[in-house]
């Protein structure tokens, strides 16, 4: 239990919203007794400029905490991330500076799971585009592919690989996984195996790329880890873009080495280069507006994680 004085200093508290977010979330800041600002929408300028008199800043992806404007947060102690991924923020520089970083990790692990499944049926049948030509008048019958018994590698066996491994599993699915952190929950209840990323290549017929990303973690697939994949893999990208080489990813399309991508990030989130639109034209690219965590439920929890794990923080500190 905080002491009563703590409080007091909490409720001086300032805090800012830089990005849209679930009203309970808001709603929890001001019974905390936090003042609140709310600009989901607020420029890098802007933020830069202001940033300076909030003691606790609240981000979900499209807030950019560089360095760069974290060096104007005099009083700030805690980034509260609305969200899982930490990479639009500069970790370093607040550890270094003693700004704590609190997320809603788990949140949404469920909501993504799910989106996992169904991006990945959608490429093997071809769904896409069959409903497009549907919508549009054409009656065509054309073969995909049955998922049992093929098998589905993961790359990053984390929260979200974990909840997709379960599903991908009992739909009759062979799943192998690479990471560098051992998930023994994994191994104990689907007698799941680890392989090295040069194996988990050769042997999917699908693979996921669900790693948090680090340093090591960026381009980590590139041509030559695509030439080592199967003719036509499907792959499903729901973590971060910058795992893959875009440009080779937009070659083994165009060669039709790789025969699917569904991805619900993006390396520019709209796209901005020429090949990035013409990617997302391809009829067997499917991608989606960065919409793992958005789902009614898991919005709901992200507020409600976020709110938890930042007051246990400020208990703390
Ligand atoms: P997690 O931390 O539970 O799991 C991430 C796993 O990736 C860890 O086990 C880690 O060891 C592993 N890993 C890290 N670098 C790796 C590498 N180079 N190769 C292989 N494995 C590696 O995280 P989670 O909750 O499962 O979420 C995973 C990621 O999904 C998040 O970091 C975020 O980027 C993304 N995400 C996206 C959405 C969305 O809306 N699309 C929503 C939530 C999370």
């Amino acid at each position: 239990m905080p002491l009563w004085s703590d409080m007091v200093v909490h409720e001086k508290w300032n805090a800012l919203v830089c990005d849209p977010v679930d009203s309970v979330l808001i709603d929890g800041l001001k019974n905390r007794g936090l003042t609140v600002e709310y600009e989901p929408s607020i420029t890098p300028d802007d933020l830069a400029a202001s940033i300076g008199k909030f003691h606790v800043v609240v981000v979900r992806s499209r807030t950019k905490l560089t360095s760069s404007i974290l060096s104007s947060a005099s009083n700030l102690k805690i980034i509260a991330r609305a969200g899982i991924g930490t990479d639009n923020i500069d970790t370093e520089y607040a550890s270094r500076h003693g700004i704590f970083i609190v997320t809603a990790a788990g949140s949404s692990t469920h909501s993504v799971a799910e989106l996992n499944i169904s991006l990945m049926i959608m490429l093997a049948r071809n769904l896409n585009s069959l409903v497009e030509k549907t919508r549009n008048g054409i009656w065509e019958k054309s073969p995909g592919t049955e998922l049992y018994g093929k098998t589905a590698g993961i790359i990053g066996m984390g929260r979200i690989g974990f909840a997709t491994a379960r599903i991908l599993s009992s739909m009759g699915m062979q799943v192998a996984a690479y990471d560098p952190v051992v998930n023994m929950e994994f191994i104990e209840k689907m007698h799941g195996e680890y392989h090295d990323l040069d194996t988990i290549l050769s042997v999917s017929d699908v693979i996921f790329v669900l790693a948090n990303l680090t340093d090591s973690g960026n381009g980590m697939l590139n041509a030559a880890h695509i030439s080592r994949m199967k003719q036509g893999i499907l792959i499903v990208n729901t973590s971060r873009s910058e795992f893959i080489k875009g440009s080779d990813l937009f070659e083994a399309m165009k060669s039709g080495k790789i025969g699917g991508y569904a991805a619900d990030v993006f390396w520019h989130e709209p796209p901005v280069e020429p090949w990035e639109k013409e990617l997302i034209s391809m009829s067997n690219v499917m991608v989606t507006p960065h919409i793992g965590a958005q789902t009614y439920e898991a919005q709901k929890k992200v507020a409600e994680y976020t709110l938890n794990n930042l007051f246990k923080k400020m208990e703390e500190i």
